[in-house]
């Protein structure tokens, strides 16, 4: 019989013979004890494996149906697949609207070969049109981060393929609990771990997931040999996380859902950018996409500049003014803070955290009452 995917999460990184122990073990040996031919034998050095990122690994695979492969970060996670990839395809497709570190990533390839073109990846004429410049990769990010756009993934993965390119998407925003890429045509999905999926604001780290074993074994020889490498301690903690990541995004997901509707009844607030706002066949395909929520961040533009939109974020008592998004408590920024944003000066990014929704409606109520 095959259990729900959640039972099979919770196990995946489990033992059952006699003796096991009740979690998997951290180990921080670099190296282990090996007599003769190493082929065959656990790796006998921690760059080439480790069963503490083993077992992540495995739980991240259950999520999406794939082999995971995990990273010292989100960025090394997309460097690597990147890397991988460019050997037969080096023209990269990105969203012009979507997280600014992989298009920076990916322009500091030019110098080596690879050619980044940042569009609208809506804009389906354009995206066809650059795909007509020899085998490219198509990097979505949906929704996207930090404006929560969401784009037809099925649709650019069938652009991709049908001009003889890869399929990427970023899944960071949504994880793989609301939505899974590879069973939206994607070939590679990526997931900086450091936000929801991890969930506690303490690690840093990344993976990808993928159905081709030949992707994987690029992706795993650009670990082993460059050396970007996740900590064993770090793999620990964020399996910790993970195994409550489809209980926290579920609850999230539904305050964000809410908060957005309350924001957008708000005087002071002049838009709100959240897949739930969206109506019609743009909700819809939202919906088909990220059946089970849309996770925990939002963002929003507020009336005044950046001065009276910092004072609004120094007013709440309960959501903290911190980067990044996805830990269990609330915390919000305002984006143009960044110098490398392309954001409007009153956008703030909200990470809805598992507070009570009144607690968090009344502080968002108060702050947003300041002069
Ligand atoms: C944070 C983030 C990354 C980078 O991940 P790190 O773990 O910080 O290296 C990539 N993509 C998105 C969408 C992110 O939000």
């Amino acid at each position: 019989m095959s259990h729900d995917a959640y039972t099979r999460l919770l196990h995946a990184a489990l033992g059952r013979e006699e003796g096991a122990p009740s979690t998997p073990p951290i180990e921080l040996a670099s190296v282990r004890l090996l007599t003769g031919d190493p082929a065959g034998a656990p790796p006998s050095y921690l760059r080439l494996g480790n069963p503490t990122w083993e077992a992540l690994e495995r739980a991240l695979g259950v999520l999406e149906d794939a082999d995971a492969t995990v990273f010292a970060s989100g960025q090394a996670a997309s460097f690597a697949t990147m890397l991988t990839l460019a050997a037969t395809h080096p023209h990269l497709i990105v969203p012009s609207d979507g997280y600014y570190g992989t298009r920076k990533v990916g322009g500091m390839l030019g110098p080596f070969g690879v050619r980044t073109t940042a569009l609208d990846l809506s804009d389906a004429a354009a995206v066809r049109s650059a795909l007509a410049h020899g085998p490219a990769v198509v990097w979505a990010e949906s929704p996207s981060n930090p404006w929560l756009r969401v784009v037809d993934l099925q649709a650019l993965a069938d652009l991709a393929h049908a001009a003889g390119g890869y399929f990427v998407v970023d899944n960071t925003t949504a994880t793989a609990a609301t939505q899974r890429p590879l069973d939206l045509g994607a070939d590679v999905s990526v997931t900086s771990l450091t936000k929801s999926t991890s969930g506690h604001a303490d690690v840093v780290l990344g993976s990808v997931a993928t159905r081709s074993a030949a992707v994987r074994d690029g992706l795993r020889l650009w670990r082993a040999q460059a050396g970007s490498i996740a900590g064993p301690f770090e793999a620990w903690l964020a399996l910790r996380g993970v195994l409550t990541l489809p209980l926290r995004i579920e609850r999230q997901s539904r305050h964000a859902d809410a908060l957005a509707a309350w924001l957008a009844a708000h005087p002071r607030v002049r838009r709100v950018h959240h897949p739930s706002q969206l109506t019609g066949e743009a909700l819809a395909l939202a919906r088909r996409q990220q059946p089970t929520g849309f996770g925990p961040i939002l963002s929003f533009e507020v009336d005044g500049d950046a001065a009276a939109t910092d004072r609004i974020l120094a007013a709440a008592t309960l959501i903290r003014n911190a980067t990044s998004f996805g830990g269990v408590e609330s915390t919000w920024e305002r984006r143009a803070r960044w110098p490398a944003e392309d954001a409007p000066a009153s956008l703030i990014r909200l990470s809805v955290g598992l507070e009570a929704l009144a607690d968090l409606t009344a502080d968002l109520a108060s702050a947003l009452a300041v002069a």
